[in-house]
Order: C-alpha cells, then structure tokens, then sequence
C-alpha cells in the first residue's frame, strides 16, 4: 500500500521551510516537494535586511534559504524535487501527481508561491537569456563592465539594481513613475550609488537587437515621446532586468480552491474551504509579501494541519 504522509507541503520557499520545520518538529510524517532548487523567488535575492533576528549583515537570499533547509533537515522532513500537475484534495486522504510518481497526505499545506511578471514590451520573449532577465543575482555576471537598464519601482527593482551595480558600468532604473515605491532606506542607497541614474515617467514598449539585445524604445508616458536607447559600439550589447512585481503560481489550483486575483484565499488560520488543505506565503490572498509573512503563514499552517489530524 502506498504511504500517506501527515502532511505533504507543495513548495520549498520560506513559508514551505517553516511549514516544514514545525510539522517536523511536531512528530508529523512531513514530505516537502519542491520543482527545482529550494528556496523560491527569495534565494533569487541578493540581500535581505529586514528578516528579524538575522546574524549576518548583508546576508544573501539563498544564504539564509540554505539555513533554513538545514533546520528543515534536522527535524527530519522528508524532501523530494518533482513538479506536481494534479491534485485530488477533496477526500480525507489527499492526493498530489506528480512526474515522478504520486503523493497521499492526510493534509496539504499549498506554498506554490509567485512568479516575476513579465516587463511587458515587445520582443520581450525573443531576447529572455540575451540580454533580457528577472534574476539579477542569477544574470547579473553576464554584465560585468557594461550597461544596464533596470524596469521598476518597488523594494525588488531597486535592491537588484544596487546589486547589479557591483559588476555594471552603469544601471538606469526605469520607473513609470516620478516616484519610487520601495522602502526609503533602499531608495537612499540606490540615489547615493554614483553608477545608477533613472529615467522616470517612462515604460519600455519595444526590445530589439541582432540575435542579442542592444536596442531598447522608451516611451514618456506624461508627453508621449518615444527615445531610442542603443548599446555602446564597443559594447555591442547591454541588459534589461525586469522587476515589475509578482503573479501567483496557482495554475493547478483553478476551479478546485477559491482564487481571488490568483491568490488562494484562507482564513486567518491559513484553512481553504477544503478540510485539511491549507495555503501559506505568497500564493496566499493577504496584504504583506515578506519572507517574515512568509513564515509566518507556515508556521500557522503546519500547527492548524497538526490540529486537524489529531481532531
Ligand atoms: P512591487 O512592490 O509590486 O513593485 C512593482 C514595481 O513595478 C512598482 O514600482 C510598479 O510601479 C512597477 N510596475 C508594475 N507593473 C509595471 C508595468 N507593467 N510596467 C512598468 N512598471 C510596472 O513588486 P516587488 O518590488 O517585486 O515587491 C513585491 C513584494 O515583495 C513587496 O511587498 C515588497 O515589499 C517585497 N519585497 C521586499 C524586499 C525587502 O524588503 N528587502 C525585497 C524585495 C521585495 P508603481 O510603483 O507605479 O505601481
């Protein structure tokens, strides 16, 4: 007979880990899937300084993910990497597949998480991997030595420009606005950084090139006017990052769980309408995304899955 796990976590970012780490540490029979690397979009990020209690000044995202798998590890939460494309969750024994095999849990904690949104311009699909990217600490290498244009305003836009600024000549932050939305401490680094200039009120509607990207249109969203931006000839090439926000990963969970914008939608206690099915971080309907909400969510959700099984 197949094994049925205690619960069985969908997703390895923070709220995952944590979720892991208190079903774990409460005696759960716990298996974490995850599709590729643990972590999620935080190990995508070059430092964190807002995670409380963190020890190391400057801390990466991935650095502090590779504790937190240590944690998750030591409480003896079983991990597997596969891509779940099914789930039957209305039973009392939930049912997740997968393409390597098929999973049974009493209950499901959902920590699918969000996605970067794509920039929106034209060709954007034609230049992802040269010359386009979302990932700066992945990408930011490729650009050592040459120009950068960054798309956004909020916390993400603004830390990875700081970020791409170690290896760039120069970062252009381009903003629709006149105004950023990140924190003001992440403004104030990014205004004091002599590389990193911004061009405000504009968007980008078209990315162009041969085979690599070295032409960007810029659109002036107050007066309309269209600047055509072009790559340094010696250079022959320059990056586009884009950090305009986040989309859930919810897709499998159409027309089974209730969605609001994409976002899975709970109680404070992280419960879906499906018994035993819970959702915690990103991918959840609420009004803060931090890894510190994160967290908190599977923290919540791994005590409200305990009290389910033993109700
Ligand atoms: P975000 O806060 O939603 O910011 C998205 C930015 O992209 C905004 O400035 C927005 O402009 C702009 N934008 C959206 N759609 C656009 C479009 N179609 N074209 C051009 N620009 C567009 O997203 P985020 O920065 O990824 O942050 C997501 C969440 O993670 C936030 O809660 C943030 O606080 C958190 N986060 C925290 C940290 C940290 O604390 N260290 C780091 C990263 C992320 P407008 O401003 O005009 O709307």
């Amino acid at each position: 007979m197949e094994k049925v796990y205690d619960v069985a976590i969908l997703g390895g970012g923070p709220a995952g880990l944590t979720a892991a780490l208190y079903a774990g540490r409460a005696r759960l029979d716990t298996l974490l899937i995850e599709k590729a690397q643990p972590g999620g979009q935080i190990a995508m990020t070059d430092e964190i300084e807002n995670y409380p209690g963190q020890l190391v000044e400057g801390e990466s995202g991935s650095a502090l993910v590779a504790r937190m798998v240590r944690q998750v590890e030591k409480f003896g939460a079983e991990r597997c990497d596969d891509v779940i494309t099914g789930a039957e969750l209305s039973g009392d024994v939930k049912k997740l597949v997968g393409g390597k095999g098929e999973y049974l849990a009493k209950t499901v904690i959902v920590c699918t998480g969000a996605h970067p949104k794509p920039i929106g311009c034209e060709n954007e699909g034609k230049f992802i991997g040269s010359g386009i990217s979302y990932c700066a600490t992945c990408d930011a290498a490729f650009f050592e030595g040459l120009e950068v244009f960054v798309v956004g305003g909020g916390d993400s836009a603004v830390e990875e420009a700081l970020y791409l600024a170690k290896f760039a000549r120069r970062v252009t932050i381009i903003h629709r606005r006149s105004e950023l939305r990140a924190a003001k401490s992440i403004q104030e680094k990014a205004f004091a950084n002599p590389k990193i200039g911004f061009l405000w009120d504009s968007v980008v509607t078209k990315a162009d090139g041969d085979e690599v990207l070295s032409r960007l249109t810029v659109r002036n969203v107050k007066t309309g006017e269209l600047t055509l931006l072009t790559a340094d000839e010696n250079d022959g090439l320059f990056g586009l990052f884009g950090f305009v926000g986040s989309a859930p990963n919810s897709g499998l969970f159409e027309g089974i769980l209730e969605l609001d914008n994409g976002y899975i939608k709970t109680d404070e206690n992280m419960r879906t309408e499906i018994p035993g099915v819970f959702a915690a971080g990103d991918i959840r309907a609420k009004s803060l995304r931090q890894v510190v909400t994160a967290a908190a969510d599977g923290a919540i959700a791994a005590v409200q899955a305990e009290k389910y099984i033993n109700a």
